[in-house]
């Protein structure tokens, strides 16, 4: 097959979830992508954007259960670009937070492969915000952390007790774990009154959340069940949910398509 273009790999952030919130960037390269690769949080709204005849390969590892591994992965990109093909690898949010895109962007580079980087919307941001969450607000919050929801020790530890002095806490991977988290932030010092949100499935269809403070959802949880994905929000800036959220959850709950637009 002639190849007029150049083959490249794009690393392509895919926003949260909600199709609006993909970049100009990120639709033109899935319009001309030969092969997609793509993890578990993409949805089928977004994957449905490619071109007809555009070949997807699943690379989602999904709780539980292993997926390719990365070496794997990064040996499938390099591979696919010197067939001369146009790669879209795709992933949730922005692929340099906490999305392993660094890691792609150094195999390509030493395997000599041109490649480039079309930042997306990350869920850090763009969840809070879809429940009704700014994650700084004047007099309330002038900092935020955004961390991963390791609570056990190892290399990827976070140190729970050197963020005290961050005023918003974004933690994602939390999953099953909110309750161990909380637990920890209120061991690490935080007051146990410290408002919290637990934001599931964020701009997509069934989005939900749940406020509390870390002290009862350390209590709580743990019998819940959380949707995923999810994230926590911890901090003052919480409690403008209250105010400012819950529209949208309405809005999303809405099963009647004419009743949206109304
Ligand atoms: N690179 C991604 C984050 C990858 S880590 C980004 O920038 O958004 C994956 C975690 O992101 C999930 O475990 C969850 O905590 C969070 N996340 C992603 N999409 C989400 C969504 N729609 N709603 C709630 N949390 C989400």
């Amino acid at each position: 097959m002639h190849r007029s273009r150049q083959a490249i790999v794009s690393l392509v952030g895919a926003g949260p979830g909600d199709p609006e919130l993909l970049t100009l960037g990120a639709l033109r390269r899935l319009e001309q992508a030969d092969v997609v690769v793509h993890d578990a949080l993409v949805g089928e709204g977004i994957l449905a954007l490619c071109r007809p005849g555009t070949r997807r390969i699943d690379a989602g590892k999904r709780a539980g259960r292993h997926g390719p591994s990365q070496e794997w992965i990064n040996a499938l990109l390099v591979s696919e670009a010197r067939a001369g093909r146009r790669v879209v690898r795709l992933k949730g949010g922005d692929p340099f937070l906490f999305g392993r895109g660094g890691e792609e962007a150094l195999a390509l580079t030493r395997a000599g492969i041109p490649w480039e980087i079309v930042p997306g919307v990350s869920s850090a941001l763009a969840v809070p915000a879809a429940a009704g969450i700014p994650v700084t607000h004047r007099g309330l919050a002038s900092s935020v952390a955004i961390v991963p929801g390791h609570v056990a020790a190892g290399a990827d530890a976070v140190d729970w007790a050197g963020l005290r002095a961050v005023q918003t806490l974004v933690v994602l991977m939390a999953g099953s774990r909110v309750a161990a988290i909380s637990a920890a932030l209120v061991e690490a010092g935080r007051p146990a009154s410290c408002p919290v949100a637990v934001v599931q499935r964020g701009t997509l269809p069934g989005q939900k959340t749940r406020l509390s403070t870390l002290g009862a959802l350390a209590r709580s949880l743990d019998r819940e069940r959380v949707d995923t994905p999810a994230l926590l929000v911890v901090g003052e800036v919480v409690r403008l949910a209250e105010e400012l959220g819950g529209w949208r959850e309405a809005l999303l709950g809405l099963d009647s398509p004419d009743a949206r637009t109304a």
